[in-house]
């Protein structure tokens, strides 16, 4: 019956942006049947205007679906809308074959078309976002001035689901913005705190810890977690850790740096190149563990180059999400950097002692080392020295400085 709408190329949106993510195509699409159904109907789509042609976002055309489905796009120059848009077609056609216009169009015999409903989908800027159109190849004379109104109010919940997407879109695509600008000037730099062994109590490492530029100034976990969210942690980490190793050339031998990686970051496959050329029995990965991760066995895997060629792995802030735990027995880390949370007051807070105590006795059986972060009074310190802590880090022992800080605490420069 229909020759079908989807014009070419059929299939896919070609790259083209602005699609309905899940949010707002679900609650279109049953606006769309519900439309459809209302009144009888073949075919019910919402369509996006982009660079001169139509793309169909959601459609529902039960049987149809080789016809036209999600995706597909036609020049505007094809189709009624912009002949709607401009005055020269109604919104309501009852029977196509009553306008001039309408029957000239090739499309109108081809599909065919012979009842047409279509209303513009309008922004809150007044901007037209694409049409929200009905269908039918037969004549359907019943159609009246209600079943338009019928349109003009789903259209209208339609550009409220498609504007609210919208927003977030562009609000996306602004901070990704940001961060290509941050990257591509080089908008951060590094401090560098101290990491000391207890027995012998010297700086045996340093953590590089990321410093944005950009005002007002925000944590670098703030940082990152946004870039993730906009779907550019991945390419920021990376651009960071570049970096962040520059500083290994600069410290003599065997002082270490301690750098930071989501597990998205590893399981990126980056890495081994970014380290390439390093002295890697010098280099931590610390692994932060503010995200689940949804594949250990892939994680191990991308780790494994690394530790392969020396790297060593820390899982950073253990004891501060609820899956830690789980986190250190897939991983098997060289190191578990006990969260600061749990180091404060663990002088004087039984249960952080006895879980500090814990890790200290599964490190010592499995061979890995404990580094306690965020010590700050003599009281946490001692405690945690009493319990086996191998290693500490905070502001009682060096707060993150510079660079010629950090060689001037090793002895160079
Ligand atoms: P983290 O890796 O657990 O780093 C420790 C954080 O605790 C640092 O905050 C450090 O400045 C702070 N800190 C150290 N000692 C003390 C202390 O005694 N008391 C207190 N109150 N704080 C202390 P910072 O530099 O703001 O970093 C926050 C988080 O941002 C880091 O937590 C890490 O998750 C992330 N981050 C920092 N740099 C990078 C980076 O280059 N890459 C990635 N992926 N994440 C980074
Ligand atoms: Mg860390
Ligand atoms: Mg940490």
């Amino acid at each position: 019956m229909f020759d079908g709408l989807a014009g070419s190329p059929k299939g896919g949106d070609g790259g083209l942006d602005g699609g309905l993510p899940g949010l707002c195509g679900g609650s279109l699409r049953h606006q769309l049947a519900a439309v459809r159904k209302h009144l009888g109907m073949e075919v019910a789509f919402v369509s996006q205007f982009v660079g001169g042609r139509a793309v169909f976002r959601e459609v529902d055309a039960p049987g149809l679906e080789a016809l036209i489905k999600p995706g597909d796009q036609r020049p505007l120059a094809d189709l009624y809308c912009p002949h709607i848009l401009a005055g020269r077609l109604p919104e309501l056609m009852a029977d196509t074959a009553r306008y001039p216009l309408a029957r000239s169009l090739p499309i109108t015999a081809a599909v065919p078309i012979g009842a047409h409903l279509s209303v513009p989908i309008r922004l809150p800027d007044g901007q037209a976002y694409g049409m929200f159109c009905c269908f039918s190849p037969h004549p359907n004379p019943s159609l009246n001035a209600r079943d338009l109104q019928v349109m003009r109010v789903f259209a209208d919940m339609a550009a409220h689901d498609i504007s609210r997407v919208h927003a977030a879109e562009q609000a996306r695509a602004a901070v990704a913005a940001r961060i290509e600008q941050v990257i591509a000037g080089r908008q951060f730099g590094f401090r560098y705190q101290p990491i000391l062994s207890m027995q012998p109590f010297q700086v045996v490492g340093f953590e590089a810890l990321c410093r944005f530029a950009p005002e007002p100034h925000r944590t670098p976990d703030v940082w990152f977690e946004e870039a993730h969210a906009a779907g550019c942690g991945e390419r920021l980490e990376v651009a960071v850790l570049r970096h962040a190793v520059e500083a290994l050339r600069l410290l003599p031998a065997p002082v270490f740096i301690s750098v930071n990686a989501s597990p998205a970051t590893i399981l990126g496959g980056a890495l081994p190149g970014v380290f390439a050329g390093l002295p890697m029995q010098r280099l931590v990965l610390e692994v932060t563990e503010h995200a689940q991760v949804p594949d250990y066995a892939a994680l191990r895997e991308a780790l494994a180059p690394l530790r392969h060629a020396g790297a060593k792995v820390a899982i950073d802030d253990a004891g501060a999400g609820y899956s830690s735990l789980h986190h250190i027995l897939q991983l098997r880390p060289d190191i578990i950097k006990l969260d600061m949370g749990l180091t404060r007051s663990v002088d004087s807070d039984p249960a952080k002692r006895a879980l500090a105590a814990a890790l200290c006795h599964f490190a010592r059986e499995t061979g890995c080392e404990i580094v306690a972060e965020g010590i700050e009074t003599e009281a946490e310190f001692a405690t945690l020295e009493s319990l086996g802590v191998a290693k500490g880090q905070g502001y009682l022992l060096g707060r993150p400085g510079d660079l010629a800080t950090a060689r001037e605490m090793v002895g160079v420069g």
